[in-house]
């Protein structure tokens, strides 16, 4: 009988890891019965989100979504308002703005780091804008000061959707505390998750409990079965943050290993030169690089489609960039008026990016990347 053929290599794009606590700490939420809401990980994963971001307070979430919707909330944000996004982001963060009842207005991409581009911020705003909501698309702080300086001139908060940046810095600070709140995804393919989870860090002790109260259905602080508000059921379970404190503890390795991977693609794809466009890290900024993106650039006759469907053939799972909001139905303006992010959505590749990934399958994915834009 011939050996069996070697199992074909599989590469994911992201793959949680469960080495520390996890199991320890999950343990205790099923011994104990806290399985639901209450329980003491929560405060505890909470606390100690609060000091990694550098903020006096964190809100846990159901996900990051509900974050993002509390902490809109939290600015007082409702029907007839707008808030400004970059056009290229996940949907959550325009869906978030809609829950509201409030509009979003995009703006287009900066090319360098792909993310909101503060130039454009003046254009966008009107007379209804209440807010900007500022996304650290693939782990790349924004430019939050240009940012910060427009929000300033017209009277307007700043929240950071930082679903994609956990421990990346803006000159030195860590995302999340940079403006008047910050959310975090802990979703499976997130840096840290717990499942599905997510957060909101800020400073302000009364937005901070308007958030809470919405969190809980509504339900005043101090009185039982007493709703002053239509509230939502957006809480954490003490087991997710159980798994949430236990992924913390271990957050440098993983930050540091998704910044060792970064390395590694630029040693293997620098040679290629302007063929592809590799991850811009400003001098100002500490990338998190939740997920290593390529641009494909104008020499690559290849289409994206067709690289990403070569490398699942060798085993290689990819992503493309997200589409950009306005030209999908619930947001759509037609093609052509935000012409950054639409280059980087149709030429985009997010490469396998996690804390499980070593050199060698690096080198592998650079290879057959390389190999298949003829470079
Ligand atoms: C993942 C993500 C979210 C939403 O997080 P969920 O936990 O999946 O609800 C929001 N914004 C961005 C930019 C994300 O990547």
């Amino acid at each position: 009988m011939p050996s069996p053929a070697p199992a074909p290599r599989r590469i994911a794009v992201s793959a949680p890891q469960f080495q520390g606590n996890e199991w320890k700490y999950v343990q205790e939420c099923l011994e104990s019965t806290w399985v639901s809401s209450i329980g003491r990980f929560i405060p505890l994963f909470e606390g100690q989100f609060a000091a990694y971001c550098e903020v006096e307070y964190a809100v846990a979430t159901n996900n990051g979504t509900s974050a993002l919707h509390l902490a809109l909330l939290g600015m007082g944000v409702g029907p007839g308002d707008e808030v400004i996004v970059p056009t290229l982001t996940f949907v959550a963060t325009a869906n978030a703005v809609t829950y509201c009842g409030a509009k979003p207005v995009f703006v287009d991409s900066e090319p360098r780091t792909m993310n909101l581009d503060p130039v454009r911020l003046e254009a966008a705003i009107t007379t209804r804008t209440k807010g900007i909501l500022a996304v650290h698309l693939y782990g790349h702080p924004a430019d939050m000061d240009a940012i910060a300086e427009v929000a300033k001139r017209h009277g307007l908060f700043v929240v950071e959707d930082a679903a994609e940046a956990h421990g990346a810095l803006y000159k030195g600070r860590k995302v999340g505390g940079l403006a008047d709140a910050g959310t975090f995804s802990f979703f499976g393919n997130k840096i840290i998750t717990t499942g599905e989870g997510g957060m909101v860090t800020l400073r302000d002790a009364e937005r901070m409990a308007r958030i809470r109260l919405y969190r809980g259905q509504g339900m005043q602080q101090d009185r039982r079965y007493w709703f002053p508000v239509v509230g939502y059921n957006y809480r954490m379970t003490n087991i997710q943050a159980a798994l949430g404190l236990a992924q913390l503890e271990q957050i440098a390795r993983y930050t540091e290993h998704h910044r060792r991977v970064a390395g590694w693609y630029a040693e293997q794809l620098g040679p290629v030169g302007e063929a592809l466009r590799l991850p811009v890290e400003e001098a100002w900024a500490r990338h998190a690089y939740w997920l290593y993106t390529v641009v494909l650039g104008p020499g690559v006759a290849v289409e994206r489609d067709a690289v990403m469907a070569g490398l699942a053939e060798v085993g290689i799972e990819t992503r493309p960039v997200f589409y950009p909001m306005h030209v999908m139905e619930p947001y759509y303006e037609g093609r052509g008026r935000y012409p950054v992010a639409e280059r980087l959505s149709e030429r985009g590749i997010s490469l396998p990016t996690h804390v499980g990934l070593t050199e060698e399958d690096v080198r592998y994915i650079a290879g057959q990347l390389r190999r298949l834009c003829g470079l």
